[in-house]
C-alpha cells in the first residue's frame, strides 16, 4: 500500500534515537560469511572490494539462510525488472537489519524486490535530462554559466536503484549510449581544453561515476590540471564512497594522500577543493564513518552531502532530522536533499512534492543553518535545480507542479509529476486516459 509517511505526525523527539549514538559493535558478524572476520580486516578497503556482492548467487553465499528462499526469488525477479545492476559493499550489506529486510531503508535503496516495484509514471519519457544539449564534449555537462559537471569515468563502488544516470545512459539515444565513459586521457584532454577555453567557468564538479573509482594518480592528475587553470576557483570531488566504504579513507593511503595533496595545492593557490558525498539515512553513519571523517578533518578536507528523498527510506521528519544532525555530528555539511528524479523502474521510491515541502519545514531549525540542506528538485527538461517551495503552481490533485528557471532557461516552464499512487482514485483514473492527461497538463501550463 502507498502511504505518504511524511504526513504521519512524528513521534515525540524524546523517543527518537540519539544522533550521537553511532554503531561501534562488530555488526558484520551477524552475516554468515563474515562471522569470523576481525575488526581489523573489516576495516580495510581491500576486504570490502574483494567481497563486494554483484549478483544474487554471491548474495545467497553471503547471507545463506539468514533470509528465506522467497526473499531471493523476489530479489531476482526485481533485478530482472530494474534499470541498475546489483552492486553492494559488505559494509552496507551488514548494516541491513536482516530480521526485517522488506522495510529496511538500506535494503530498499540497493536491492530491488519485485513485489514492491510499481508501474512507471506515463510522463516519465518527458524526463530527458537534456544532457546532450548541454554537453560540449563527451563527459562534460555545462548547463550553468560558471559551473560544470566533469565525468571522468562512469563506475561506482555501489549501484543505487534510484540513480539518475541509469536513465541517461540506458534509455536515451545513440549519442548518449556513447557516454559509457571509461577513464581515457585523450577524452579528458578534450574536456580540459574546453574548460580552459571558457573564462566564465569557475567551478568544476568531478562526478561520474565516482571519484572513489579513480586511481590515486588519476585523481591527482585531474585535480592538478584543473587547479592550474587561472579561471578555475573551485573543485568538488563527488563520491558516494564515504557512505559505501568509509574504510578506503582509512586504509587506502595512496588515495587519501592524493586527495590531500590536491586540497593542499588548492589552499596554496587560494582555491577551494572539497568532497561531495551522498548519505540518505542515519543508519549509514557509523563509528567507522566517524573515524574516516576524523582523518579528513585533521587534514582540513571539507565534506558536504547531497541526499535523495525516497519513500519509506527518509520521507518522515524524524528520520530526516536525525540524518541531518548525525551528518553535522561527524562534520559533514548537509548541502542538498533532492526530490527523486523521474527515472524508470523506481516509482515505488518517489514521493510527492508536498512531502518534500513538508519535510523542509520540519528540518529547518533542527540544527545550524549551515548544516541544513536545501530541498531541491532537478527539473525534468534541463531547467536545473529549483527550491521545492518555489513552484509557480502546484495542483496537488493532479500532482503536477510547474517551475521556472530564469537564470538557466529564461522564459521556459518545467513540469514535475507526483507519483500516481499518491493521488486520489479519481485522479489516478484520469492519468490512465490520454485525453484526460493532456487536459491536466494543458491546465497546469495555462495556470
Ligand atoms: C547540480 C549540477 C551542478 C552543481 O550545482 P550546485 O547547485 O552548485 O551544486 C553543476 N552542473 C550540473 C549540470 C548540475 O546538474
Ligand atoms: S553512487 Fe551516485 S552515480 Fe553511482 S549509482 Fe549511486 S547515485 Fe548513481
Amino acid at each position: 500500500m502507498f502511504t505518504d509517511t511524511a504526513h504521519v505526525d512524528p513521534p515525540a523527539l524524546a523517543s527518537a534515537p540519539d544522533h550521537r549514538d553511532l554503531r561501534s559493535d562488530d555488526f558484520w558478524r551477524a552475516i554468515p560469511a563474515y562471522a569470523h572476520v576481525s575488526a581489523d580486516e573489516f576495516r580495510t578497503h581491500t576486504f570490502q572490494n574483494r567481497h563486494t556482492v554483484t549478483n544474487s548467487r554471491q548474495l545467497r553465499e553471503t547471507l545463506a539462510d539468514l533470509v528465506p528462499a522467497s526473499f531471493y526469488d523476489d530479489l531476482e525477479a526485481g533485478v530482472k525488472n530494474a534499470p541498475m545492476a546489483l552492486r553492494i559493499s559488505p559494509y552496507l550489506l551488514a548494516l541491513i537489519d536482516w530480521r526485517a529486510p522488506e522495510t529496511d531503508p538500506i535494503r530498499t535503496q540497493f536491492l530491488p524486490l519485485r513485489t514492491q516495484q510499481q508501474p512507471d509514471h506515463p510522463m516519465l519519457r518527458y524526463d530527458s535530462l537534456n544532457e546532450r544539449e548541454d554537453s560540449p564534449v563527451p563527459g562534460l555537462t555545462h548547463r550553468y554559466r560558471d559551473k560544470a559537471l566533469f565525468l571522468p569515468q562512469d563506475s561506482c563502488p555501489v549501484y543505487c536503484r534510484f540513480c539518475t544516470r541509469s536513465y541517461a545512459v540506458g534509455s536515451d539515444t545513440d549519442a548518449v549510449e556513447k557516454m559509457k565513459l571509461t577513464a581515457n586521457l585523450a577524452r579528458w584532454e578534450q574536456a580540459f581544453a574546453y574548460i580552459a577555453s571558457q573564462p566564465d567557468l569557475e567551478d568544476i564538479v568531478i562526478s561520474g561515476g565516482d571519484s572513489y573509482n579513480l586511481s590515486a594518480g588519476h585523481l591527482q592528475l585531474i585535480g592538478e590540471r584543473l587547479l592550474q587553470m587561472p579561471n578555475i576557483r573551485r573543485l568538488r570531488y563527488a563520491t558516494k564512497g564515504l557512505c559505501v566504504q568509509p574504510q578506503k579513507i582509512l586504509s587506502d593511503h595512496a588515495w587519501t594522500d592524493a586527495l590531500t595533496r590536491v586540497v593542499e595545492l588548492g589552499r596554496r593557490l587560494h582555491k577551494d577543493v572539497v568532497v561531495h558525498t551522498h548519505f540518505n539515512h542515519p543508519n549509514e553513519i557509523t563509528a567507522i564513518t566517524r573515524d574516516a571523517m576524523d582523518l579528513l578533518t585533521e587534514r582540513g578536507i571539507h565534506v558536504r552531502s547531497q541526499g535523495v528523498l525516497q519513500r519509506t527510506v527518509n520521507d518522515d521528519a524524524t528520520t530526516m532530522t536525525q540524518l541531518v544532525r548525525r551528518l553535522s555530528y561527524v562534520n559533514i555539511h548537509a548541502y542538498y536533499i533532492y526530490v527523486h528524479d523521474m527515472v524508470p523502474g523506481v516509482e515505488d521510491l518517489r514521493t510527492s512534492l508536498a512531502t518534500a515541502q513538508h519535510l523542509e519545514k520540519h528540518v529547518r531549525g533542527a540544527t545550524a543553518g549551515f548544516n541544513t540542506p536545501a530541498f531541491v528538485l532537478d527539473t525534468p527538461g534541463g531547467g536545473g535545480k529549483r527550491d521545492v517551495h518555489s513552484a509557480e503552481r502546484y495542483d496537488r490533485a493532479s500532482g503536477i507542479s510547474v517551475f521556472e528557471s530564469p537564470s538557466v532557461k529564461p522564459g521556459k516552464q518545467f513540469l514535475y509529476f507526483d507519483p500516481i499512487a499518491a493521488l486520489d482514485p479519481a485522479h489516478q483514473w484520469r492519468w490512465t486516459q490520454p485525453t484526460e492527461r493532456r487536459a491536466m497538463i494543458d491546465a497546469a501550463l495555462a495556470g
